[in-house]
């Protein structure tokens, strides 16, 4: 097929406003296309040469594909630059000049769809020393071939910018025109594109396999399947209700959500939105190696960083360092992680997704091996409001967003690539902002591990509650310890230990040593929110639950010059709630 064939394509698909016509166009398009070459066109056309979770990627800089437009057109910078800046789109700025080389180049030889797209993924596929260099020399050659049209679009594919407005759905569509009939073939269509991730893979075998072929696409592993996504409620009653009574809650982990590929020691991690993030996860392919007891499975897991000294949870953020390539090794030294895994969709030959969660999540029970890092998701079996409520609060306390609550019963399938009501999210709708520092009292403590043996790993703290003259929990504190603090607090607080919880101490936690209350502590935090184990300002706000700080940290200030009736009230703890508190309207859309 001539590359030009399909540029025509092009400029009818982008002249066109109406989504019907578009996907018209899309359906003569592929009719006509060649099958052997049917997935390089599909994959053209949405702008891409593979599909992306290979990681293999155009994008080419727009100065660099400048300096081939002035190569192959023989312009010189200041013309370049003139017309980029006043046309501002790469590709109407390659046409326009190269129209006026072309006026002069009398042979030009037709380029076929496929060398387009052979070159390009020459472009793409060409890394290393003098990679630049030999991509603007492939592409000089691209254009020294093509009219000022087809290197409009060779111009914009190359830089990830060809915008015709086609996605994987409207391929879906007209695939499923073309070669099912029907909004029933649809749903085929979309369950094969759904498990593969792979449009172009689905065109390929639309037009060589049919509708047959179709319905047996099956998962494969290393082609990762589109994520099943939950709907959204605010009531732990309207929840019950929607799920008809009874539902299995989970945490909600505020982490980087994983798709692992399992094959044998081979291992793939897959993204959110499937990319391949494997390189940043090294120690993550080591803990499945060693604690999936599968030959071949895929899993989703949340990971969670994690404080390597307490093993307490850490805000999502932290997981930002492993997207800088020279600091992963630092990072996973530094910022641990923790796997929490939530769904099997396929182990040894049989695919899960369609059977109910309860199985899948009993067999997930079976081929992990749990550890201190690795666990299945935190769940509860549930048919009460009150009752998901304290797991709701109690899972916001511990770091969590909140709870992805899902369906039980035969309909609860895995639903690749939709977002339904089989999984609610049950996410806080206001958030309490701590802008201020607090100081509390230290009422308790926990033994510490790894770096941390032989020392505490975290404090207990409290508030004080003049009225009733207590001390009421508010957080347990492990981050901003130095060195010094690790070594010094034990000494310092050795005189006020007691053998059992102060009789003033009034808390929903288990600490391994108790204190009078006496050390005060400076303590800022992430926000104030509810909780079901910390007793500051109980039923207060709200009924069983009391006051928490979440994410605290120890700013380095003792209070050695405050009593511990001076600490932070509870109704000033109320106050500081009360006032900062905002709806959370960014994610109450989302
Ligand atoms: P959000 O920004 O709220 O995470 P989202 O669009 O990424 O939204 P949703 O389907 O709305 O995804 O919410 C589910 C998300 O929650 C999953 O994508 C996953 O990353 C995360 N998650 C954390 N814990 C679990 C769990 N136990 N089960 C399912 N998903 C979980």
């Amino acid at each position: 097929m001539l590359f030009s064939q399909l540029v025509e394509y092009y400029e009818k698909i982008e002249a066109t406003s109406s989504r019907i016509e578009m996907t018209n166009l899309l359906v003569e398009l592929l009719r006509k296309s060649p099958p052997e070459i049917i997935d390089k066109i599909v994959y053209l056309t949405i702008g891409e040469i593979y599909p992306p979770f290979t990681g293999i990627e155009l994008g080419v800089a727009d100065k660099l594909a400048l300096r081939a437009v002035k190569l192959a057109s023989g312009q010189s910078d200041k013309v370049i630059k003139e017309e980029y800046s006043k046309l501002g789109d790469i590709g109407l700025v390659g046409e326009k000049l190269l129209h006026k080389r072309s006026q002069i180049t009398l042979h030009m030889r037709e380029l076929t769809v496929q060398e387009v797209y052979q070159s390009l993924e020459k472009v793409a596929r060409t890394t290393g020393e003098g990679a630049m260099d030999a991509k603007v020399n492939i592409l000089v050659g691209l254009l020294s071939s093509a009219t000022p049209k087809e290197a409009k679009y060779i111009l914009r594919i190359v830089t990830g910018k060809l915008r015709l407005g086609v996605a994987d759905m409207t391929i879906l569509d007209a695939l499923a025109i073309l070669y099912g009939g029907g909004k029933e073939a649809r749903e085929l269509f979309e369950r094969a594109y759904n498990i593969t991730s792979d449009i172009g893979y689905v065109a390929k075998i639309a037009v060589t396999e049919g509708l047959d072929g179709i319905k047996n696409v099956k998962i494969t592993i290393g082609r990762p399947i589109r994520p099943m996504l939950a709907e959204r409620l605010s009531s732990a009653v309207e929840i019950l209700s929607k799920m008809g009574g009874k539902c299995i809650a989970e945490y909600k982990y505020d982490g980087e959500r994983m798709q692992i590929h399992k094959k044998g020691s081979e291992v793939i991690i897959f993204s959110r939105r499937q990319e391949n993030i494997t390189s940043q996860y090294p120690d993550v392919v080591k803990m499945v190696q060693e604690n999936v007891l599968a030959e071949t499975a895929i899993l989703e897991c949340e990971a969670v960083a994690i404080d390597r000294d307490t093993g307490d949870t850490l805000p999502f953020q932290e997981l930002m360092h492993r997207k800088r390539k020279h600091e992963i090794e630092k990072a996973i030294e530094e910022y641990p992680v923790s796997l929490y895994f939530f769904d099997v969709l396929y182990v040894d030959g049989e695919d899960l997704t369609l059977k109910p969660l309860e199985e899948r999540r009993r067999i997930l029970e079976q081929i992990i091996k749990t550890n201190e890092r690795i666990n299945l998701s935190k769940a509860i079996f549930t048919d009460d409001p009150a009752e998901l409520e304290r797991f709701f609060h109690e899972a916001v306390e511990v770091g969590c967003e909140g709870l992805v609550v899902k369906s039980l019963g035969k309909e609860a399938i895995y639903r690749a690539g939709a977002r339904g009501w089989l999984w609610i999210k049950y996410k806080r709708d206001y958030k309490s902002e701590m802008i201020d520092t607090v100081d509390l009292v230290v009422v308790g403590a926990f033994h510490g591990r790894g770096r941390r043996s032989g020392k505490y790993g975290a404090l207990l703290m409290a508030a004080y509650d003049p009225e009733r003259d207590v001390f009421p929990s508010v957080c347990k504190v492990g981050s901003g310890f130095t060195d010094e603090d690790l070594e010094k607090l034990p000494t310092i607080l050795e005189q006020y230990r007691i053998p059992h919880k102060h009789a003033r101490v009034e808390t929903g936690m288990e600490a391994d040593v108790w204190f009078e209350p006496k050390l005060v502590l400076e303590i800022i935090g992430a926000e104030i929110t509810l909780s079901p184990i910390h007793y500051a300002g109980w039923g207060l706000i709200k009924k069983d639950t009391g006051l928490a700080i979440r994410f605290p940290r120890f700013t380095g200030r003792y209070r050695f010059d405050k009593n511990p009736e001076d600490a932070t009230t509870v109704k000033e703890l109320i106050e500081m709630y009360n006032s900062q508190l905002k709806k959370i309207t960014e994610s109450a859309s989302s």
